[in-house]
């Protein structure tokens, strides 16, 4: 974490509590905030989450429109989509935080370790490497395979995302993992 990122991970997780007390702020759009927000979005963060209908950022985070810049594919893995979402969010909008966001029970993830045959084809791929690894950790492997998969994807993004390399290298974001779990609704973070 930088001196940008840190605050920026503090208002989320403030947020995810306000979620989780059931004290969230941003549910209301009034026709005149709609038409403000119309004038331009300045993200605080990249968030790269699932599709699964429980993880929507904004809702779990407790953040209003405009303020996140997201991608969501099953997995939450570093799909193309992801690469050029985060593009966009390091380099034209400079958001000091990109946050992978996994979650609890899964689904991609599921199928995968139910060896499930199915669409996905090489975004599969990365969840079977972490599904693997979980297997052999000893621990308990669904749990292990949601937390082993949101970390991979931030390796490959470091690994494989031009941008975020560059924005990394000097200083400008700070990227880092979290599993969300479906059933209390905390956010924790994960290395
Ligand atoms: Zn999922």
């Amino acid at each position: 974490m930088n001196s940008a990122s840190e605050p920026v991970l503090r208002e989320l997780l403030d947020g995810n509590e306000r979620f989780r007390s059931g004290e969230s702020r941003h549910w209301s759009y009034p026709p005149e905030k709609i038409a403000e927000l119309g004038a331009g979005q300045r993200p605080i963060a990249a968030i790269v989450a699932c599709s699964d209908g429980r993880v929507s950022p904004e809702i779990v985070f407790d953040q209003p429109l405009a303020n996140l810049f997201v991608s969501r594919v099953p997995g939450n893995v570093a799909s193309d989509g992801t690469k050029w979402m985060l593009e966009i969010a390091v380099t034209d909008m400079k958001v000091p935080l990109v946050l992978v966001v996994g979650h609890t029970e899964c689904l991609a993830i599921k199928q995968v370790i139910d060896g499930q045959q199915g669409a996905g084809g090489p975004l599969r791929n990365p969840v079977e490497r972490a599904v693997t690894r979980a297997r052999a950790s000893g621990k308990a492997v669904f749990e292990e395979a949601v937390r082993l998969n949101a970390i991979q994807t931030v390796e490959m993004l470091r690994e494989e995302s031009v941008a975020v390399k560059a924005a990394l290298a000097e200083g400008k974001t700070t990227l880092a993992a979290a599993v969300y779990d479906v059933h209390t609704g905390l956010v924790r973070l994960v290395d």
